[in-house]
């Protein structure tokens, strides 16, 4: 690994199919971390990958796929068991298969998407308010990584 990566420690925390992308989702059955766009593209690309069981990944390690889901203030935070360490006041993570539309993607990582617009209403939400979600993904994963 060259020197300047381990000036980046986000780079840990990086899709590793686009090693651009932050990941938020732990490909169980790929032992891989995917962003929103690859987990889409990886997983709808045959049946049998659709059948792989994803988690959101866990804010605190970036390496494992979050089991519990807390709620620190204002944000969520989605941990794995190790990073979990036996912490009361949790709930469960939904683990997923197949191509879930985006809607129930952003549940599963605790955001709050609106549910009873329309298609195009909610692809115009999703436009508007993407950067903030993928910001505040962020600030977790900065919270518990340090
Ligand atoms: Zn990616
Ligand atoms: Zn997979
Ligand atoms: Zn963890």
């Amino acid at each position: 690994m060259a020197d300047h990566q381990q000036l980046l420690p986000t780079l840990t925390c990086r899709c590793s199919n686009c090693v651009t992308e932050r990941a938020v989702i732990f490909c169980i059955a790929d032992g891989a971390r995917l962003c929103l766009e690859c987990d889409g593209a990886v997983h709808g690309a045959s049946e049998l990958a659709g059948l792989h069981s994803r988690a959101p990944l866990c804010d605190g390690c970036c390496a494992a796929p979050a089991a519990l889901r807390y709620q620190f203030g204002a944000h969520w935070a989605t941990l794995c068991t190790g990073c979990a360490d036996g912490r009361g006041g949790a709930s469960l993570v939904e683990v997923y298969t197949g191509c879930p539309a985006p809607a129930e993607v952003l549940r599963t990582l605790s955001v709050d998407a609106p549910s009873s617009s329309s298609q195009e209403d909610f692809d115009a939400w999703l436009a508007d308010n993407l950067p903030q979600i993928l910001q505040d993904v962020q600030f977790d994963c900065v919270i518990h990584c340090v």
